[in-house]
């Protein structure tokens, strides 16, 4: 067997077991074919032969998208997203879907209706969420890059839980076509990856403008070199977090300076409102993106009855649902809906500001490390691990969750923004993380 086909057969059997309930489905045979196809293809391929997973909210043609949600179930996407369709070209074998939160709502991977994700470091711990299985299959050595989705935090956060990276490009730089849509203004999909130069790579793979999706468009080609950059610590996030994720924040900043960067802090308090500005938004255009699951067109969705379709719902998502439609359509709580736009604008206007001082805006990526299952699930738990990164989604910035420092024996996380369409600047930096915390 050629040492292409030997991985993938390798990257299969480890799938198959299905560890952390991190993959939905594992797509063997046609993996195999995949890499057979590779070998007749001549010349460089940027990816050739990585096996990726795919979260399960991004469209493979002919495979099973459930979307972590019985509502789904059977639902076969005839065509590939565009991220599916470029990976393909860049020698890349989609290896499976991979587990995640109903609907991508969730931050900490208990929300499938297929069951939790548990965290390949430490299985009584959350992997995080909604790209959980992703997440899993990368920090479990499976895949060493995977797709998620970023609304909120979705990669980052289970990304800082498992001790891998996590990048949500600017909002247009990934097309979002063959992406369920959770809530269109906020959606990103998400990159995973084991080492900061993957996650370069994979980014160069997927990113640029696609015709099918007019939101689209090509990020900065060139990176700003470290040397030189201004690196805002951001005061107001640092506070939320705790001691240890502080102290990593700090380690990343001294990394960063020997670099060659310029380290200064930065203040930006309207981002403390980002996080209940994130759950009056998120929820609004959640109502206008499931509405077309109305029982004609997919999955199991097409039950007799409204009601028996919403029975087909976890509780959160119809909680969402309710939320969001309440909102719009209620006169007494219109401030909360013009207020949650108000407060968007002030938030990006904060950041241009802070964008004029700094180059980067440098954080933790959550307070701390990964609970216990049998501590999560708690809403205004779950808000504050949000609270962190909701605002590159607010935003449309490019955000990066890099693995650095340890608490409880979990890894920690730190986070770096950049300015929308300066993608590889963050990825650069990343880079040089990486090679800072090697040199140590
Ligand atoms: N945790 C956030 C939520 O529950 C973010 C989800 C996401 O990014 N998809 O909505």
């Amino acid at each position: 067997m050629t040492e292409l086909k030997s991985r993938i057969t390798a990257a299969i059997a480890a799938a198959e077991k299905k560890p952390w309930n991190a993959f939905r489905l594992v797509m063997g045979e046609s993996a195999l074919r995949q890499a057979e196809e590779l070998e007749k293809r001549e010349g460089p391929l940027p990816l050739r032969g990585i096996p990726v997973a795919v979260k399960d909210n991004i469209a493979v043609a002919g495979v099973e998208m459930s979307c972590g949600s019985r509502l789904l179930e059977g639902y076969v996407p005839p065509e590939d997203a565009e991220v599916i369709t470029r990976l393909k070209q860049a020698g890349a074998v989609i290896l499976g879907k991979t587990n995640l939160d109903e609907f991508a709502m969730g931050s900490y991977g208990l929300r499938s209706a297929f069951g939790p994700v548990r965290n390949p470091l430490d299985p009584l711990r959350c992997a995080g969420g909604s790209s959980s299985g992703s997440a899993a299959a990368v920090a479990g050595g499976i895949v060493p890059m995977a797709l998620g989705s970023d609304t909120g935090g979705s990669v980052r956060i289970p990304a800082a839980w498992c001790g891998v990276i996590g990048f949500k490009p600017s909002w247009g730089a990934v097309s979002r076509r063959g992406l369920l849509a959770h809530a269109s203004s906020l959606d990103a999909v998400g990159l995973l990856a084991g080492s900061a130069a993957d996650c370069g790579r994979f980014f160069d793979a997927v990113a640029g403008f696609d015709p099918g999706d007019a939101t689209s468009f090509d990020p900065e080609p060139k990176a700003r070199g470290v040397s030189g950059l201004r690196i805002g610590i951001w005061r107001e996030q640092l506070l939320l977090a705790d001691t240890p994720a502080q102290k990593a924040v700090l380690e990343a900043a001294r990394l960063l300076e020997r670099a060659g960067a310029r380290v200064l802090e930065i203040s930006c308090p309207a981002v403390i409102l980002a996080g209940e500005t994130y759950v009056v938004l998120a929820a609004q255009e959640a109502v206008s993106c499931l509405a077309r699951f109305d029982g004609l067109r997919f999955g199991r969705g097409g039950e007799p009855t409204p009601a028996l379709r919403t029975r087909l719902m976890g509780a959160e998502v119809r909680g969402r649902l309710c939320l969001g439609s309440a909102l719009l359509s209620m006169e007494e709580l219109a401030p909360l809906r013009r207020g949650a736009l108000c407060r968007r604008s002030e938030i990006r206007q904060e950041l241009e500001r802070a964008f004029r001082e700094a180059d980067l805006l440098l954080g933790p990526t959550t307070p701390g490390p990964a609970p216990l299952l049998e501590r999560a699930g708690d809403a205004g738990e779950e808000r504050k691990a949000d609270a962190l990164t909701v605002v590159a989604n607010l935003a449309g910035l490019p955000a990066l969750a890099f693995p650095l420092g340890e608490a409880e024996n979990m890894p920690l996380s730190v986070h770096l923004m950049g300015r929308r369409g300066e993608d590889r600047t963050v990825l650069r930096a990343a880079m040089a993380l990486e090679e800072g915390r090697g040199a140590r």
